[in-house]
C-alpha cells in the first residue's frame, strides 16, 4: 500500500529519512518530510496532476520534518498557484505551526488541521478516508501535552484498506496484538540495544511470537539503522519497508 521515499533511521544516510506516501484519486498523502525528503518528492514527480497534497506528521524530530517548510513554500509558489487550500498539513498539536512560523512559513501558505480524527472527501475517489492520530511514547524531550511525544496514525477506508503507521516509538501499541484488524502495520524498529527511545527488535519478536506467519508478515519494518540485519528480520518472518511486498 505505502511507497517509501526513504526507510532509514536518523543517521542512516544510505536509506535516507523514513518517509512514505500513497495516492488516492487525484490526491497525494505524504507521511513525514525529513531533511532529505523534499528533493525526492520532486525527483519522483509526486505532485504532477495532483489536486491536493495531504501531509501527515508523526512528530517534530528533524528527520521527520526537516524539509517540510521548504516543501510547503514550493507547493504554494510552484505547484498550486498560491492556493493554500490545496496544501493540507495534519498534526494534532499547535507546536508544528509554531515551528514553521519560526522558519518564516506562516499559515498563509498551507492549511493546518489539528484534529486527532477526521474523514476526508478525496477528489476523484468518491469514498471518504478516515485518519486517526493516537498519542504514543518516543522521547520525553518532545512533550506536546504531557507524555505525548509522537503520534501513531491509522488510515482506513472501511471496505478497502486499513493500515497503521507507528512513527518513532519505544512501545508496542496493544491494538497491534490483533493484526487481523489491519492490512499492513508499518513499524519503526531498532536492533541497537542502547537506543531506548526506539522500539527494540527483541520486543517485537516477543510481541508477535504467537502470530501465524501470514499475520506476522503484515509487520513492515522501517526507520532502519545502518547495522539493521535485514536478512535476519526476513528469516524471522517480517517484511521490510521499500521492498516488494
Ligand atoms: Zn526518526
Ligand atoms: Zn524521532
Amino acid at each position: 500500500m505505502l511507497k517509501f521515499l526513504g526507510t532509514g533511521g536518523a543517521f542512516n544516510t544510505k536509506r535516507g529519512n523514513t518517509s512514505a506516501y500513497f495516492e488516492l484519486g487525484s490526491e497525494l498523502f505524504l507521511i513525514d518530510v525529513g531533511e532529505d525528503v523534499f528533493p525526492k518528492t520532486i525527483e519522483n514527480h509526486l505532485f504532477d496532476q495532483k489536486t491536493r497534497v495531504n501531509i501527515f506528521i508523526t512528530h517534530l524530530h528533524s528527520d521527520h520534518v526537516g524539509s517540510l517548510g521548504t516543501l510547503l513554500a514550493y507547493l504554494y509558489i510552484n505547484v498550486f498557484g498560491q492556493d493554500r487550500s490545496k496544501i493540507c498539513v495534519y498534526f494534532p498539536s499547535e507546536a508544528l505551526k509554531e515551528l514553521l512560523e519560526l522558519q518564516g512559513v506562516t499559515e498563509e501558505v498551507y492549511t493546518f488541521y489539528v484534529n486527532l480524527w477526521d474523514e476526508l472527501y478525496v477528489d476523484g475517489y468518491q469514498r471518504e478516508v478516515e485518519y486517526n492520530f493516537e498519542a504514543g511514547k518516543h522521547t520525553p524531550y518532545l512533550d506536546y501535552k504531557k507524555n505525548e511525544n509522537c503520534y501513531h496514525i491509522t488510515f482506513s477506508q472501511k471496505k478497502e484498506f486499513c493500515f497503521y503507521y507507528s512513527g518513532d516509538t519505544c512501545e508496542f501499541n496493544h491494538q497491534l496484538s490483533n493484526p487481523y484488524a489491519y492490512d499492513w502495520i508499518y513499524h519503526e524498529v531498532t536492533m541497537i540495544k542502547s537506543a531506548e527511545v526506539h522500539f527494540q527488535y527483541d520486543k517485537l519478536l516477543e510481541a508477535t511470537k504467537d502470530m501465524p506467519a501470514d499475520q506476522k508478515k503484515k509487520f513492515v519494518l522501517m526507520h532502519l539503522d545502518s547495522n539493521f540485519d535485514v536478512e535476519r528480520a526476513k528469516m524471522d518472518g517480517f517484511s521490510i519497508a521499500g521492498e516488494q511486498l
